[in-house]
Parts: structure tokens; C-alpha cells; sequence
């Protein structure tokens, strides 16, 4: 759908929601990973990218200071009261909105109650940070409504102690960081001790594509607690041999191989990843920039296979779906996105390829394991902002 068009649809679907006239107009992307799988919580280094698939609000003030949601996505209405407390928590998807709305308000920042309604082209709960874009967006419709500033990195920040304090989900500040500053044309590299960020620039005739094994992601959750606790366990370990080190972000692969001995195997193993995969995050950034499609492949095949081969959070549905990636026509690389275990993966892929690239990969993928994949190629899109009224 094209972005007057979908403004058409939203505008009609607010007044007959609401019964009034949409005045306010706010966009946030969602995001993939293009390298820095398990380095976010290691203190380390991600090359992520917002995409062309979002979540837009409309939205109208209202005067008694409650706010009513609703979503083009998911059915029902929610009502809250921007200054109720914690009893007053709304049940469902617009918790996500109410949690921001308390973050500010803890902040101190006032803004006026609204009606809203939600649009997103994101599949939700996949792995994409649906929940995030959701998240940016009501963190910029307040900030307009209230009239006052939101400095990006510390919109991020709030923004992930909503869904952290509120929500109650651990996630790291990588989602909403990526949602809100990201660029069209190019990849984000963010520093996620320092929260800091560059810019590396995508080609323009390669195109990132999403291959979502639609596989359970059962085994992520505590899977996912067992990887950080070796990462734990290696820097207590490191950190008793090595000065300075509160972070694998600190540790040299050739200090790891140092003291490998002392290390348990497994734990070791789960180390070794994280450093590669922090100094593939910088060679892809290069190989990009540079446009080298041979170290653009490889460095995403040397991720998969350490994800596979070391870190161990890779599944039979990962394996098949990367088979049918490299398989398929016009491909430049292919590795996991995300946590693993099932979920999204990315490839490159030259754009004039990317009809045969997307009919060959869903069909190899559904031929090997029965499952109708989702593939969507996208485009690197601009962050979180005001879409003119
Ligand atoms: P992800 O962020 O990877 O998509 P999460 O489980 O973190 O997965 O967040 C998904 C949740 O975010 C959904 O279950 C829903 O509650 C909420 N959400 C995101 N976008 C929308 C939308 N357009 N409408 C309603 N709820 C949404
Ligand atoms: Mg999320």
C-alpha cells in the first residue's frame, strides 16, 4: 500500500472509530540484524537496520486526560488514564502505548489524553520489534501532543524502561534505539555500551530480504538465560586473570585463546562467538561500505556457522531455510536474525533479482520442511518521525 493510500484508509477507519478527524500523525520502523547476534547484553557491537515495515498512529487530543486505543491490527479498545497508577494497567497490546505514556509522565513530561489508532505492517511477535516501533511511535505522538522535544537516544532509553519496568520484558536497548535512529540507505552500527552510533552505507542495487522460518520459538526464552549465564560465567573467570574486564565487550580473541584452558568448554565456546561476531559487526560494516560481495558473503557464513557451531542457537528450520537462501538466484549472503532458535533470517540479495530470489527461496524452504515461509524483501527505512498532518 502507498503512503497516501494508507493514509486514506486509516483517516477513514479514525472517523468511524472515533467520530472525528485524525490531527496527529506519527511513524516508526521496525528493524532486522544484519550481523551482532547475542552481542547486545555482552556490552558489544550490532549492524542493525530499520525497515520499510512500521507501525503508524493517527491521533486526536481529548480534553479529560484518557486515552483510547485502538489497532487496524488487533480488535477491542483500550481506555487508560494518562495519570492513573499501576491499577489502572490495561490488559493486551495497549500496554505497550500506556507503558510509554507512564515512563514520561515519571519524566515529569504532561501531555494532553487523545484517541489513537494503531496501523502496522510489521508481523507481530516475530522477531522484527514490532513492539518497539509500537513504542517510538507513542513515545513521538506524546511529545507532540505535550509540545515539547524528546532527545532521540534518550527516547530510546525511555522507551526500553517501558517495556522493561511496565511490560516487564528484559529486552536490551537495541530495538528501540534501531526504531528511532535509524537511516534510510544505510545500516546502523550501534555500540551498545556507550550507546553510541555510525552509519554504514547498503548499496543501492542490494536488498535486504526477510526469510521467517515460521518455526515455534519455544526453547528461546530459557535458552536464551542458559547463553547469557555462560557469557556471565566466562567474564568472572576472564576477569579474575585479566584487568579491566567487566564485559566480553573487554576480552581480545587472543587473551581468550590465553586462558582457554581454565575455561569450561561450553562456556568457552559461547566467549569465542560473541568476540568473532563483534569483529564480523565492524567487517560487515566495511564490506558494505566497500561493496565487496565476496566478504559480504562470507562474514554472514562465518556468523551462521559460529551461531550454529558454537553459540548453538540455531534449529533444522534455520539450516533448511539458509540451504534454500544460498540456493536461490540473485544471492549475495544469508545468515539467523534475531535470537535464534527458529525465527527470522536475512539475506542480501541483488535487486533485480529479488522476484526469483523470493518465489525460489519460499519454494525450496516449503518443498524441504512443509512450512509456507514468509519472505518479505524490504528496503532500510528512515527512524521514528512526524508524518506531515
Ligand atoms: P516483536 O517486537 O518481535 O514483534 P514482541 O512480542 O516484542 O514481538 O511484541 C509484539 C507485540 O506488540 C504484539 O503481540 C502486540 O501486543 C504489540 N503490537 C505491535 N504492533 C502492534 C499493532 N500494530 N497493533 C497492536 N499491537 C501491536
Ligand atoms: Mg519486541
Amino acid at each position: 500500500m502507498q503512503s497516501d493510500e494508507r493514509r486514506a484508509f486509516m483517516r477513514e477507519a479514525f472517523r468511524t472509530r472515533f467520530g472525528r478527524e485524525p490531527e496527529y500523525w506519527v511513524r516508526a520502523p521496525g528493524r532486522v540484524d544484519a550481523m551482532g547476534s547475542h552481542t547486545d547484553y555482552n556490552e558489544g557491537f550490532v549492524l542493525t537496520l530499520s525497515i520499510d515495515r512500521d507501525s503508524w498512529i493517527a491521533a486526536a487530543p481529548r480534553t479529560d486526560g484518557r486515552v483510547c486505543a485502538e489497532s487496524m491490527n488487533v480488535a477491542g479498545r483500550h481506555a487508560f488514564e494518562i495519570d492513573g497508577g499501576v491499577e489502572t494497567r490495561v490488559s493486551g497490546w495497549a500496554i505497550y502505548v500506556q507503558s510509554v505514556a507512564q515512563v514520561l509522565r515519571q519524566e515529569g513530561l504532561a501531555f494532553p489524553g487523545c484517541d489513537l489508532l494503531v496501523h502496522g505492517t510489521l508481523p507481530l511477535a516475530s522477531g522484527l520489534s514490532s513492539s518497539a516501533s509500537l513504542e517510538a511511535a507513542a513515545a513521538l505522538l506524546f511529545a507532540s501532543l505535550g509540545g515539547f522535544a524528546l532527545e532521540p537516544v534518550r527516547a530510546a532509553k525511555l522507551c526500553q524502561r517501558a517495556e522493561n519496568e511496565v511490560v516487564g520484558v528484559q529486552c536490551g536497548i537495541l530495538d528501540q534505539y534501531s526504531s528511532i535512529l535509524g537511516e534510510a540507505g544505510s545500516a546502523l552500527l550501534l555500540d551498545c555500551r556507550h550507546l553510541t552510533h555510525a552509519y554504514a552505507p547498503i548499496p543501492d542495487d542490494l536488498q535486504p530480504v526477510i526469510c521467517d522460518t515460521r518455526a515455534p520459538r519455544e526453547l528461546s526464552g530459557s535458552a536464551y538465560g542458559e547463553r547469557r549465564a555462560s557469557c556471565e560465567a566466562g567474564v568472572r573467570v576472564l576477569a579474575g586473570r585479566i584487568p579491566g574486564v567487566t564485559a566480553l565487550r573487554d576480552v581480545t580473541s587472543a587473551q581468550l585463546a590465553e586462558y582457554a584452558s581454565e575455561l569450561d568448554p561450553t562456556v568457552e565456546r559461547r566467549c569465542r562467538f560473541v568476540l568473532e561476531e563483534n569483529e564480523r559487526v565492524h567487517g560487515l560494516a566495511r564490506a558494505l561500505a566497500a561493496d565487496d560481495r565476496g566478504a559480504i558473503g562470507a562474514l554472514c557464513a562465518q556468523s551462521f556457522a559460529g551461531a550454529r557451531d558454537l553459540y548453538e542457537i540455531s534449529v533444522p528450520a534455520m539450516e533448511a531455510m539458509l540451504e534454500a537462501i544460498l540456493a536461490a538466484p540473485g544471492v549475495v549472503s544469508g545468515r539467523q536474525a534475531g535470537a535464534g532458535f527458529g525465527g527470522c533470517m536475512l539475506a542480501l540479495v541483488e535487486a533485480q533479482r529479488v522476484d526469483d530470489f523470493v518465489a525460489s527461496t519460499a519454494d525450496s524452504y516449503a518443498h524441504a520442511t512443509g512450512t509456507v515461509p514468509g519472505i518479505h524483501a524490504v528496503r532500510s527505512a528512515v527512524g521514528a518521525g512526524l508524518l506531515s498532518a
